[in-house]
């Protein structure tokens, strides 16, 4: 049986000490040829992976590597059994009560268009109206154009406030009979918004419309609980979570869930193929089409459970206390522009200098192997918005120090001196 983890999280209790906890990440040890080390803050991007992640990817892969769901062999036994347990470790992580209303997919842009696809196309039609944000990543953007272009249905985006939050009053404003969903981002990729989810889930409930929750930014840095949010749909990665790529997760409410017909077809997602049609299996295998990322799948779980063992406020905590630092700092550097709420924020800041171009910024920076973002993060609208074409963004998460935080400041001060 693989196990899910050999390494124990540091112990609860206390603020969190990166210190301690970059000793399970293997890559944070990397020197380049200068002998200096990495400064890894593009964790928006994708996080870096523990040891109990890899172990558990490699152990599966070493000890019970079969096919899920098929074989009557102890092998695939062992294999469906990690993956279903992988399963279970997901949907407490997250708050949901029942495990099959717990969808793998390959991402969170998966997860959202298997709601656009299943729910969307079933559901849409002529006069509807799906509401979005301006602050939403294209993942829940163009999957919802593309519904709304096959059914006839409208998308609308719900505007920002000019610090960068969602402005409910005019979000209320949009809510009428005609929205059939309400689709946004929980933690912006951007703005570092944190949007209150529950409170907009309500709101959308009142007005008669479902919701799904972009929740890719917010399942790896803050506590998440699907069933105290109420929302109809969520979504979030692995590889933001210090899980592998290539496994997500979707929960649904199970009513909606069995209601969909499927997204995908192909082998496990099927009761009995017939030359007249098929019938198909009940949830979640309805949604899990052909083989599915096994490994990756116990990874995102020894993810979870790494997590956990550091426990999320305290994660929280250390993320938050990060970014206050950095603001403080980096609002010292001359003609910076920093992007979305002062307070409440999440644990990444998006800014911009006067005569600086973020890529030359990102290019420079590389150079003391300091790795933020450049570029549009995709949030294309939100940028027009902005009226910015891009921004640099510097992301925090759990081994991130403050040391790495005046790294980062003292490299654009040096990028502003060569710039002139
Ligand atoms: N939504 C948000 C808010 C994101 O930050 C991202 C990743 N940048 C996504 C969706 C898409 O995630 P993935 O590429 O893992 O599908």
């Amino acid at each position: 049986m693989a196990s899910t983890s050999k390494q124990g999280p540091p112990e609860i209790g206390g603020s969190l000490d990166p210190r301690t906890i970059r000793a399970d990440f293997p890559i944070l040890s990397r020197t380049f040829a200068d002998g200096r080390p990495l400064v890894y803050l593009d964790n928006a991007a994708t996080s870096q992976r523990p040891l109990a992640v890899l172990d558990a990817m490699g152990d599966f892969y070493r000890t019970s590597n079969a096919n899920v769901h098929r074989g009557l062999h102890v092998l695939s036994e062992e294999a469906t059994r990690a993956y279903e347990k992988a399963r279970i470790t997901l949907s407490r992580f997250i708050g949901a009560s029942e495990p099959a209303t717990c969808l793998f997919t390959r991402n969170t842009t998966e997860a959202i268009n298997l709601v656009a696809n299943a729910w969307g196309r079933a559901n849409l039609k002529p006069g509807d109206r799906v509401v979005l944000t301006e602050m939403e990543h294209h993942s829940n953007i163009v999957p919802w154009q593309l519904a709304a272009e096959a059914t006839g249905a409208e998308v609308l985006f719900a505007p920002l406030t000019p610090d960068g939050r969602l402005d409910l009053k005019a979000l209320q404003n949009l809510l009428d009979e005609r929205v059939r969903m309400v689709a946004f981002v929980h933690v912006s990729n951007t703005l570092g918004t944190i949007n209150p989810a529950a409170e907009i889930v309500a709101m959308a409930h009142q007005a008669g419309a479902l919701t799904l929750v972009d929740g890719a930014q917010a399942v790896p840095h803050m506590p998440v609980d699907v069933a105290a949010i109420g929302a109809d749909f969520y979504a979030f990665s692995g590889h933001k979570m210090c899980g592998p790529t290539g496994a997500g997760m979707l929960y649904g409410k199970r009513e909606h869930l069995e209601a969909m017909p499927p997204f995908l077809g192909g082998g496990e997602m099927i009761e009995q193929v017939r030359k007249e049609g098929s019938t198909f299996a009940r949830i979640p295998n309805k949604f899990e089409a052909g083989t599915p990322a096994i490994a990756e799948a116990i990874g995102m779980a020894a993810a979870a459970e790494y997590l956990q063992g550091i426990g999320m406020e305290r994660l929280r905590a250390h993320e938050h206390d990060l970014v206050s630092y950095a603001l403080e700092q980096l609002d010292s550097l001359d003609g910076i522009r920093i992007f979305g709420p002062r307070d409440e924020r999440a644990g990444l800041v998006a800014f911009n200098f006067t005569h600086l171009h973020p890529h030359d910024i990102s290019t420079f920076l590389d150079q003391d192997h300091v790795a933020i973002r450049a570029g549009h993060h995709c949030t294309q609208i939100l940028h027009d918005v902005l009226g910015q074409p891009a921004t640099a963004r510097a992301s925090f998460y759990l081994y991130n120090t403050r040391e790495e935080v005046d790294a980062l400041v003292d490299a654009l001060r040096k990028a502003l001196e060569f710039f002139g």
